[in-house]
């Protein structure tokens, strides 16, 4: 392994004091970045440590949000009796992620700036051409025609893989904010916004800056993020990224859907809202098969309609059963 520097930083200040040069990168839990640095995705030439920053590891409900703080537990969150009642999906996106050893050291930043599972990128050789690996060498994926793992949506000619955030999915359904800190001051980004659509630079994943830090996630309060549920679509119950999940949220008037926020994971290189589903639907009895008829003839019209049609028909069921799920809580 290649050498490298190693600072420990205690305060936010420390840490935006110590990043920005292009081979700097941040470590906290290490469950992601050790594996990208094993995988020789990555080598850089000095780690920030950021697991003593004690003030950004906190859970706090404020009157109209949930606050996390970026280097909380995943284990910590996903158990914290406030998220499971006021934000059942986020607890339970958290729930399914990984092992329990990866829970109890992971946190909810690491979760997010995590990259790929593409078993192309994610191998060791290098002759393997891989856009987000090594830009411009070209997509094996594509060179392959391979469907299941990959994107239905928001796919470029550049690359067709997915983000594998199950927090990410859960966020972007309940309209969170991420909070980033850089030398300017902070920022605030849609969590639907924060990871990026491939287009002609798959190498990025994210909208965050090179000098900025995760600080914090801000969800609302509120009805909906209380009826709200995370499914996870998967070929074993455990340590697996989903091939789709959902996660669905709801107010109701009665049986009558008020509003309906929904969200796919596994199918895009971000969360997919699904805007015209939650449009179609709303408005309708639950019970009554108007609800049914809406919900399939919105998802069977979201384009592009050559995208595999298994993965398709696997997202069109979770969805309708995770808002049966919701409007039962
Ligand atoms: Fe690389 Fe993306 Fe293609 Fe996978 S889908 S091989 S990550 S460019």
């Amino acid at each position: 392994m290649r050498e490298f520097a190693f600072v420990r930083a205690t305060s936010v200040a420390d840490a935006l004091t110590a990043i920005g040069s292009a081979d700097t990168m941040c470590i906290a839990g290490g469950v992601e970045l050790l594996n990208l640095m094993r995988e020789g995705i990555c080598a850089p030439g000095t780690l920030v440590d950021l697991s003593g920053i004690t003030e950004l590891s906190q859970v706090s409900m404020t009157g109209s949000a949930l606050v996390i703080g970026a280097l909380a537990r995943i284990s910590d969150v996903a158990a914290d009796a406030d998220v499971v009642h006021e934000c059942p999906a986020i607890a339970q996106a958290l729930e399914q992620i990984g092992s329990p050893q990866i829970r109890n050291a992971g946190t909810v930043g690491g979760n997010l700036l995590q990259r790929t599972r593409c078993a192309y990128f994610r191998n060791g050789t290098i002759d393997v051409p891989c856009n987000k690996r090594t830009p411009g060498s070209g997509c094996a994926a594509l060179l392959a025609g391979a469907t299941r793992a990959f994107a239905l949506f928001g796919r470029s000619s550049r690359c067709i893989a997915t983000h594998p955030s199950d927090l990410a999915v859960a966020l972007a359904a309940l309209d969170a904010q991420i909070v980033v800190r850089g030398p300017g001051g902070e920022r605030v980004l849609a969590a639907q916004d924060f990871l990026r659509t491939p287009g002609t630079t798959p190498q990025r994943d994210h909208n965050m800056k090179a000098n900025e830090l995760l600080v914090r996630i801000i969800v609302p309060r509120g009805a909906l993020a209380r009826q709200s549920v995370y499914l996870k679509v998967r070929d074993r119950a455990a340590y697996q990224s989903a091939l789709v999940s959902v996660a669905a949220a709801v107010t109701l008037q009665g049986k009558t859907i008020k509003r309906a926020a929904i969200a796919l994971g596994g199918v895009a290189h971000r969360p997919w809202r699904l805007a015209s589903v939650e449009a179609a639907i709303q408005g309708k009895r639950h019970d009554k098969p108007e609800f049914h008829d809406a919900l399939v003839t919105a998802m069977l019209a979201i384009p592009p309609k050559s995208a595999d049609a298994t993965k398709r028909a696997i997202a069109m069921r979770a969805v309708e059963r995770a808002l049966r799920e919701a409007v039962a809580l």
